[in-house]
């Protein structure tokens, strides 16, 4: 074993649906602007193409958790979407072999700062401080891909207190896994462990102390996160 300077961190995880086994997160990369409707929700072009982000892999929040309503924000907002995981990778992969490296898959929220990311973009600075903050990634149990019928299809949908606030379809993604995949692995080499978030429906919308988000993908399952108090 390996001597280390200082206590090894934990090993980020995600749940797998009726297993007591856990995934090991690697990377978080998301994508942006995925579906038409939030592009215009959020003011953009249709006609650009998406691109990724990253988030750090122990941003991971587990399904049923309470988290600290996120520091420095007044705007916090929910984003909920397909995370698929990676069982295996490389580069360049094309899109007709992409799905034969997905583990599986589940629902997730790509929880964003919206006000400080809004306020990078204008300075034309990077969008970590909007994205990528501790526990802003809560994510379901992960469904191997074997029992997804098609990762491409299916209603998405969050509510926050028992309203409905986000309602889409996978089919409504404008670049499928396949091609998310593909075009992300000319960016980096994926490997084992990388999960992706794959953007959100319209609808997105900020949450308070005292939210319960709950979402769902159609086929797929089921997560909830609940908001507390800011941490001290
Ligand atoms: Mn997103």
């Amino acid at each position: 074993m390996t001597d280390y300077v200082i206590p090894q961190p934990p090993q980020a995880t995600l749940a797998v649906a009726g297993s007591s086994q856990k995934f090991p997160v690697r990377r978080i990369w998301c994508v942006g602007r995925n579906y038409e409707e939030h592009i215009k929700e959020m003011g953009h072009d249709v006609r650009d193409p998406p691109f990724f982000f990253a988030k750090p892999s122990d941003a991971v929040v587990a399904d049923g958790a309470t988290i600290a309503y996120p520091s420095l924000t007044k705007d916090c907002h929910h984003e909920v979407e397909l995370v698929v995981a990676m069982k295996s990778g490389g580069r360049n992969i094309k899109a007709d072999k992409a799905l034969d490296h997905v583990y599986g898959y589940g629902v997730g929220i790509d929880l964003t700062r919206r006000d400080l990311q809004i306020a990078s973009r204008k300075k034309e600075r990077p969008w970590e401080v909007g994205k990528a903050f501790d526990n802003s990634a809560p994510c379901g149990p992960l469904v191997p891909a074997a029992k997804v019928k098609d990762p491409n299809k299916g209603r998405i949908f969050l509510k926050n207190n028992g309203t409905v606030k986000q309602d889409g379809d996978l089919a409504q993604m404008i670049w499928n896994v396949q091609e998310i995949i593909e075009k992300l692995s000319e960016m980096v080499e994926l490997a084992a462990g990388d999960i992706i978030m794959t953007g959100t429906p319209a609808g997105v919308a900020a949450c308070v102390p005292g939210d319960k988000l709950e979402c769902e993908i159609e086929g797929i399952g089921k997560m909830s996160v609940s908001i507390g108090p800011a941490a001290k």
